[in-house]
């Protein structure tokens, strides 16, 4: 067997031990003779996995007790429209656009109000994260919408904007867990977990319990109603139970690992070789405003295309996989999330640094 250092950004690196201990359960999890995969969502064997699964993602993130915590499926993108549903009492809710997700998640907003855009940061191809300090905030706006931290161009709120007192909705998929936060500044905090957690197919939606309510947009499914899935425990209907198992043992494995101060700390020295590289590299340069820089998503470019397209097909046969950026920008992306070591981010830079002498 051999494991190469893969930088997807997602679906994305898991922890190995994680992978390890799931392999291990495969055909007999615990003595029941069968595999998560296999038994009922209703049974008690699973009851354990999803009560453990978020009991310790509320230990990790610290959340209040007047937060919900929602396994849902319908991915990351689904929230887009389950917000607006939800929450839109007065049709206005404002949105700070800083990517293509922000931007999917605004369009989709105007399909249930009037969707204002109150910042954006597309005249520079969403290389920073604007000034959100004293934005135009309607009066009547039922809630303020960020992404968090932007994926494919790799920038990241090192702030949260100042709302005026308006609820915070964040889409945090892809910095979901990679360092604390401040649960009680936000209403609704949501990720797609296979960023940073576990394996595709599910979002965890943190809400504020207030905002969980039957006063939704006409129309709204009942799926799509997030009281629908608070009210049963995220059992309303059959969930990606095999997801939550695997989720459930990356909490774990993050616990171990000392919790999200630890974490965060390890995220910054990894970033920090990444960047202190660039900085230096006279072949590769990163593309964010260095105070706005993700420590998860990483996108640089030498400036030229064919350059670029050479060294990702090299990378990739030295076991450096999905390095190509995102369709929509070109170059290089290195997405280093929780399970990303610390060796695989020195080798890839050892690997730029010898690629830039040959290159260069
Ligand atoms: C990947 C991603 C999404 C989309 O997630 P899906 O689960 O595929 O819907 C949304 N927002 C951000 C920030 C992402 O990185």
């Amino acid at each position: 067997m051999s494991r190469v250092y893969n930088f997807s950004a997602g679906p994305a690196v898991l922890p190995e031990e994680v992978l390890k201990e799931a392999a291990e359960e495969m055909l007999d999890y615990r003595g029941c003779g069968m595999s998560v995969m296999e038994m009922s969502h209703r049974s008690k064997m699973f009851e354990g996995i999803i009560q453990e699964a978020e009991a310790d993602l509320r230990d990790l993130l610290n959340i209040p007790d007047n937060y919900k915590v929602l396994f849902l499926q319908g991915g990351a993108s689904q929230q887009f429209a389950m917000i607006p549903m939800n929450l839109m009492k007065n049709r206005v809710a404002d949105y700070i656009v800083t990517g293509q997700w922000a931007k999917k998640a605004w369009q989709e907003a105007q399909k249930y109000g009037k969707a204002n855009k109150i910042a954006s940061s597309e005249d520079k191809t969403f290389s920073y994260i604007p000034d959100c300090s004293d934005l135009p905030i309607s009066p009547d706006a039922d809630y303020v919408y960020i992404c968090e931290n932007n994926t494919i161009y790799g920038t990241k709120f090192k702030e949260l904007p100042n709302t005026k007192g308006k609820t915070l909705v964040a889409d945090v998929s892809s910095c979901f867990l990679s360092e604390p936060v401040d649960v009680s500044k936000y209403g609704i905090l949501y990720g797609g977990v296979q960023k940073n957690i576990g394996p595709a197919g599910m979002v965890i939606s943190i809400i504020r319990e207030d905002l969980i309510t039957e006063d939704v947009l006409p129309g709204t499914p009942t799926m799509l109603t997030f009281k629908t899935h608070a009210d049963a425990g995220s059992l309303y209907n059959t969930p990606n139970s095999y997801c939550i198992y695997i989720c459930g043992k990356v909490f774990k494995w993050l616990k171990k690992m000392g919790g999200l101060s630890a974490i965060k700390e390890r995220n910054e020295q990894k970033a920090k070789i990444l960047y202190d590289f660039l900085d230096e590299s006279s072949l590769f340069k990163g593309t964010v405003v260095p105070k706005d820089r993700s420590l998860m998503n990483v996108p640089f470019v030498t400036g030229n295309p064919d350059m670029d397209a050479k060294f990702v097909k090299e990378a990739k046969d030295a076991g450096f996989e999905n390095l190509k950026g995102h369709r929509s920008v070109g170059g290089m992306r290195a997405s280093i999330y929780n399970a990303m070591p610390a060796e695989g981010v020195k080798a890839l830079v050892d690997f730029m640094r010898t690629f830039e002498k040959e290159n260069g």
